[in-house]
């Protein structure tokens, strides 16, 4: 499991999100966001060079 940070939309404050390699190398999915519990569209994608996820966070 890695831990990265993301930034919500819409209050700009910034917590960590738990991904699972395990679930694949491109992942795409709704978390609330645990300041101001608004949507997130989250997509990431697995950066082997990095051993870290790319993360794009975008409007529901
Ligand atoms: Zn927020």
């Amino acid at each position: 499991m890695i831990y990265m940070d993301i930034t919500c939309h819409y209050c700009f404050e910034t917590f960590p999100i738990e991904i699972y390699l395990e679930e694949g190398e491109e992942q795409d999915f709704i978390i609330d966001c645990e300041v101001c519990c608004h949507p997130l569209h989250i997509i990431a994608k697995w950066n082997d060079d990095e051993g870290q996820f790319n993360i794009d966070v975008d409007e529901t």
